[in-house]
């Protein structure tokens, strides 16, 4: 039985974070990482290059049972101590658009500089090693059994992550901890992932897959305004991405496929002048041609656009501007970037993530009820929570 301050469950982002901010406050930390090897979603984060954080990240960009948990948090560790260190690692970055932060080179930069930073501090990183059984005894001592022997720690940190890409090694484990430790968890879901369309819906669009145009859409209050893409299942693409977090099954979802634009006035100045231009050739100035061609093929007349009266002209500018789809379903968590819900933060301080059932058990990350936008926010949110979390651990 080896004796710790800190134990650590689930070496990706928040797990890594926490254990060098904890261990250089001279606590002995060890983090105990189930897959062969940890940071299996920073690796393949970003296209291989990692959106590590967003510079304007604020809670409102988060989305929680409480919206107002994740921000003590946030607002003691912002981007720009995230920044701070990758600049001291010497990694190069770039900002793509709207504050979002990628590595230049590669992932693997990212993960080597958490690992550096765990050495540096002393914190042991253990690979392929399963957590097979967690007692507590008394207060503030756990009792955690793994595949590579058993350890008595004061604190435990569960930084398991979500259920989205079980490939990559995400189980519910955090969940189910929670649960035994007594916490109430937020009913789980898969979030900023593809939605898909089914009959009708699907066959309208499936021959247009690989087409992108930019829409803004909305559902439920939220609107994003991004890139759509049509696949051959459904919809994806940053803005189908953004919104299937707020949608639910049955929800209606809106686009306005001229984002921007008063789409009446637009088609009133084409009508002015092409006159004898066929509608589908009309909308192809403004959308993409496969697009528009479809749009004419079911749900507006193909007219010289001179024959629209007033009011189809009206009708046609109202289908432009509010489309409806209907989504059946999204892909799941085999290929969603994050998962929503989780355990409740009513029960967690928001200050040091520290369970106020069972003191010394710790939540932090994914596994978190707290959500992030796409665009280096979910990152974001591990980094703070994992510094709140690394800086108060053992602190009794
Ligand atoms: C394809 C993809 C791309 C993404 N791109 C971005 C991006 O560019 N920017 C961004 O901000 N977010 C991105 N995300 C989201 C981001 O990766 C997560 O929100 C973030 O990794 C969460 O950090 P975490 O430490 O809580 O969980 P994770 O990083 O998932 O780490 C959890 C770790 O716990 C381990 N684990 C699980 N169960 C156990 C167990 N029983 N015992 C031991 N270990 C266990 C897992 O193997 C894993 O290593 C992306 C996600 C995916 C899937």
């Amino acid at each position: 039985m080896q004796d710790l301050d800190v134990l650590i469950i689930g070496g990706g982002a928040a797990g890594l974070m926490c254990a060098f901010t904890a261990a250089r406050r001279g606590l002995r930390v060890v983090v105990v990482e189930h897959a062969n090897r940890v940071g299996k979603k920073i690796l393949m984060s970003g296209g291989g290059r990692c959106n590590f954080t967003n510079t304007g990240a604020t809670a409102a960009n988060y989305i929680s049972g409480n919206p107002h948990f994740c921000k003590s948090a946030l607002a003691r560790y912002t981007p720009w101590h995230f920044i701070d260190m990758v600049e001291r690692h010497g990694i190069a970055y770039h900002e793509k658009e709207l504050g979002q932060l990628f590595c230049d080179e590669s992932s693997k930069l990212i993960v080597k500089m958490l690992l550096d930073e765990c050495e540096a501090a002393n914190a042991r990183v253990l690979t392929s090693c399963s957590v097979e059984r967690v007692d507590a005894e008394g207060d503030r001592v756990f009792r955690v059994h793994t595949t590579l022997g058993a350890f008595r720690t004061r604190a435990l940190v569960v930084a398991t992550g979500g259920l989205s890409i079980p490939s990559m090694g995400a189980t519910g484990f955090g969940y189910e901890l929670a649960r035994t430790f007594g916490h109430s968890l937020r009913p789980t879901r898969a979030g900023l992932v593809p939605l898909t369309l089914s009959g009708t819906h699907q066959q309208r669009f499936a021959d247009l897959s690989g087409v992108a145009l930019p829409v803004t859409v909305q559902c439920n209050g939220a609107s994003f305004s991004n890139q759509m893409l049509i696949t051959h299942r459904g919809l994806s693409g940053p803005s189908i991405l953004q919104i299937s977090s707020y949608w639910q099954p049955g929800d209606d979802l809106t686009l306005d496929l001229l984002p921007g634009r008063d789409a009446l006035e637009v088609l009133e100045a084409q009508r002015a002048a092409h006159p004898g231009a066929l509608m589908h050739n009309v909308l192809a100035d403004v959308l993409p041609k496969r697009f528009a061609q479809r749009l004419c093929e079911v749900w507006l007349p193909d007219l010289p656009v001179k024959q629209y009266t007033s009011t189809q002209l009206r009708d046609a500018a109202a289908l432009l501007s509010r489309f409806p789809i209907v989504a059946s379903g999204t892909e799941g968590y085999r290929t969603a970037e994050v998962t929503l819900g989780g355990v409740d933060t009513t029960e967690l301080s928001s200050s040091t993530l520290e369970s106020r059932r069972v003191p010394g058990l710790h939540f932090i990350g994914e596994v978190v009820d707290v959500t992030g936008w796409l665009g280096g926010y979910n990152f974001q949110w591990a980094w703070a929570a994992a510094d709140a979390c690394g800086k108060a651990v053992c602190a009794v």
